[in-house]
């Protein structure tokens, strides 16, 4: 019948006999029902693996799949839900061609709730399709499963950045891999020690970690050790956002060490300019807004030595936007300067960046991009902060590999 068609393509499914569509009251709602059964070539198949099998039993009998809403109205799809015997993976429940193994909704309904939940609010997500925080997330880790399943997602690296990203407050950890050449993430684990580097190192095989060619990470131990052990050829690098970081820092000491210094001394109005001072000393001065400097103006007539101290942090970020030999002055330049800046928090940090100094000549000579790392880092991190309502790192790595590693489906019905 003509009807079924467009009943089809109104669902989203495809090889897929409808049977009937009805109205049905449920829970003080009515729901669009379709009933359906794949077609003839699609049944009796393993839903691991596709393969024809014998068919084993009735399974939980009757089953139904949530699928996009049709106009106002909530629509599902109800079949059969048979288990089959495969000679590889036993008895597993027959696959469907409307929907992933094991979902509860559709393949449409997956795409555009993961779509969504790469573009939107959580809370957006979960009022336009009626769905809890959870049924988000676990959406998303399946979607992305199943995208990685058809992609080589570490093809092809050649330069690429190992970093951490604590989550659960600072709690747990996740040791992360982004391709420089793409800004793209490539790999997660659960983790910041030397065998979860190695786990990575180990899914990446020999073969392809010998074809990497600069690696760069924070100076951390854990990282460059298994470098060196796992691709001996890569030059390593320190990631410029992490120095420029570690400046940022500096300088957050020393406000605040000022901050405390005249408000101990009764002068008010000189700690309230600094508390507000913030934002003004650690945003890029393009950033800035037109209070911000002012008070960074302010800064540099009452307050010299904090002045100085972000000085010190503007020329450590320019040291890294000049690269090649001219980008080695500047660094030495640096150095000498904030080891007599009188500034016990930049004395430090010049020592620190001294025991990096091989690693930062390299970043510098290889002119390794920063800008698209950093993009990743920073999302990554605004990602941990987020409430998801999911607390599992499986579920955090699978939202960073949906927006950040290329596995986001595209919305159904769509030509591409
Ligand atoms: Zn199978």
């Amino acid at each position: 019948m003509r009807t079924a068609r467009v009943w089809r393509r109104l669902l989203g499914v495809e090889q897929t006999v409808i049977e009937s569509v009805e109205l049905v009251e449920e829970r003080g709602e009515e729901v669009v029902v379709a009933r359906v059964r794949p077609v003839r070539a699609r049944r009796s198949r393993c839903s691991r693996c596709e393969r024809r099998c014998r068919g084993y039993d009735g399974g939980d009998g009757r089953r139904r799949w949530r699928t996009l809403d049709l106009g106002t109205t909530k629509a599902f799809v109800e079949a059969d839900a048979p288990r089959v015997a495969c000679p590889e993976h036993g008895v597993v429940v027959a696959d469907v061609p409307w929907a992933r193994p094991g979902a509860r909704s559709t393949r449409g309904f997956e795409d555009t709730c993961a779509w969504l939940a790469a573009h939107a609010a959580f809370t957006v997500v979960a009022a336009l399709l009626r769905v809890s925080w959870r049924t988000v997330a676990g959406v998303v880790t399946r979607v992305v499963a199943d995208l990685a399943g058809r992609t080589d997602q570490l093809a092809g690296l050649r330069r690429i950045g190992i970093d951490e990203i604590a989550h659960r407050r600072g709690h747990r950890y996740l040791t992360v891999v982004v391709d420089h050449d793409t800004g793209r993430l490539v790999w997660a684990g659960k983790g910041r020690d030397s065998d979860t580097v190695r786990r990575f190192f180990d899914t990446l095989g020999a073969e392809r970690s010998a074809q990497l060619t600069h690696v760069s990470a924070d100076g951390a131990e854990w990282i460059h050790t298994v470098v060196a052990e796992r691709a001996p050829q890569a030059v390593a690098c320190l990631d410029p956002f992490h120095v420029v970081a570690w400046a940022t820092k500096a300088l957050d000491a020393v406000r605040r060490g000022m901050w405390n210094e005249p408000r101990g001394a009764g002068k008010t109005a000189q700690a309230e300019t600094l508390k507000g001072s913030r934002w003004a000393l650690i945003k890029n001065p393009d950033d800035l807004t037109r209070p911000q400097r002012t008070t960074l103006a302010g800064i540099a007539k009452t307050n010299q030595g904090l002045y100085r101290a972000w000085l010190l942090k503007e020329q450590l970020r320019a040291v890294f936007a000049t690269k090649g030999d001219e980008g080695r002055q500047l660094l030495a330049g640096w150095l000498a300067w904030a080891k007599r800046s009188r500034l016990p928090a930049f004395v430090k940090l010049a020592k620190t960046i001294e025991r990096y100094r091989d690693l930062i000549w390299n970043t510098l000579e290889h002119g390794l991009s920063n800008a698209r790392s950093e993009a990743t880092n920073t999302h990554l991190r605004v990602l941990t902060r987020r409430a998801y309502g999911y607390h599992s790192p499986e579920a955090l790595i699978a939202m960073a590999m949906l927006t950040r590693g290329g596995l986001c489906p595209d919305l159904p019905g769509r030509p591409a």
